[in-house]
């Protein structure tokens, strides 16, 4: 199919050539690349706009049944849906797929929903760069909200946040001794942590982890970004689909919010200029190990530090002065 054609059917909304150009996107062939360049550049002359949110948590804390409960809420809405997952673990051991469409029947057979499950891919770096272009892709379809959803491991979690506009952190209720388990830095980029399975014998339990995020969450400074009472935490039920209209008006002040004092579109514009230094990074680094006479230097630079023959400080400056940087 000829770029205009796609680009038209992408733009109709047409679910199988969103679908199409995302295959196009993730792939490593250089002539796909160029035709998913080429349809990039064609739907960004106007671009759509839509919520992007980020959603992580362990796997089993009930992502999938969040996204089945609350997409299905969206959709009832009259908003369009859709779902793109990143999966850090390239051999996806023991962890459930990430937006697995059998787990989401209603949400996977709703027209006005498009999931797509994570793509093998494992350099954390390609992954980004082809979720990043998949949103693109989903807004110029006509999808207003975008969501993306990851498991609570590592750099995973700070890629999603470093693409969307509001960061989720899914919780299951705990003993009383969860909140050591979970990292500062995640709690700091959670603009709303969710407590799931707020329902039946766990009703109590999820309230006292909610009192307890909730109480960890006002030691934190108070962001510029955010209104009074927030970051928050809420207790929800994905499986008795209770509390998700609460924990969806929660995001929208907080995105009303945002755009009314100029974080939001600060927020993109952040963004956007941290993905270009990555990219370049990324790009320098590539270059760097596709030329054999650079691989060669490494190495043998590399063999010098390890022997402590040389510095790392000079063998840095070198390899600097051979790609031609200034140090
Ligand atoms: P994921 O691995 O994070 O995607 O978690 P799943 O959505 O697959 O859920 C893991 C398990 O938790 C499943 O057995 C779900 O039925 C259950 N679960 C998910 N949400 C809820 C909830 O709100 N309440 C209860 N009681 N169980 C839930």
């Amino acid at each position: 199919m000829e770029t205009d054609e796609l680009a038209e059917r992408i733009r109709a909304g047409e679910r199988r050539a969103l679908a199409r150009a995302i295959t196009l996107v993730e792939s490593g062939r250089a002539d796909h690349r160029a035709a998913a360049e080429a349809l990039l550049e064609r739907l960004t002359e106007a671009p759509g706009e839509a919520l992007r949110l980020g959603l992580s948590g362990t796997p089993g804390v009930g992502k999938s049944t969040f996204i089945e409960s609350f997409g299905t809420l969206l959709t009832g809405q009259g908003h369009r849906v859709a779902v793109l997952a990143v999966d850090p673990s390239s051999a996806r051991s023991g962890g459930s797929i990430l937006g697995d469409k059998t787990r989401m029947e209603t949400l996977s057979r709703d027209p006005n929903a498009f999931i797509r499950p994570s793509p093998s891919q494992s350099a954390l770096g390609g992954v980004a760069r082809r979720t990043r272009e998949a949103v693109g892709l989903c807004e110029a379809a006509g999808f207003d909200i975008v969501l993306i959803e990851t498991v609570g491991v590592g750099q995973s979690e700070t890629m999603v946040a470093e693409m969307t506009d509001l960061f989720v952190l899914l919780m299951a209720p705990g003993g009383g001794d969860e909140l050591q388990g979970v990292k500062r830095g995640i709690m700091e980029m959670a603009d709303l942590i969710l407590v799931n399975k707020a329902d039946g014998d766990l009703k109590p339990a999820a309230e006292r982890t909610r009192n307890d995020y909730a109480g960890a969450l006002r030691l934190l400074r108070r962001r510029p970004q955010d209104p009074e009472g927030f970051p928050k935490a809420i207790c929800v039920s994905a499986l008795a689909r209770d509390g998700l209209e609460g924990a969806w008006d929660e995001m929208r002040a907080l995105a009303d919010w945002r755009r009314e004092h100029g974080h939001f579109e600060a927020r993109r514009a952040a963004q956007a200029r941290y993905w270009f230094g990555e990219e370049v990074r990324r790009g320098l680094l590539a270059r760097l190990e596709r030329d054999p006479e650079m691989r060669a230097r490494m190495d043998d630079l590399g063999a010098q530090v390890a022997a402590g023959d040389v510095t790392v400080a000079r063998a840095v400056a070198e390899m600097l002065d051979a790609l031609g940087a200034a140090p």
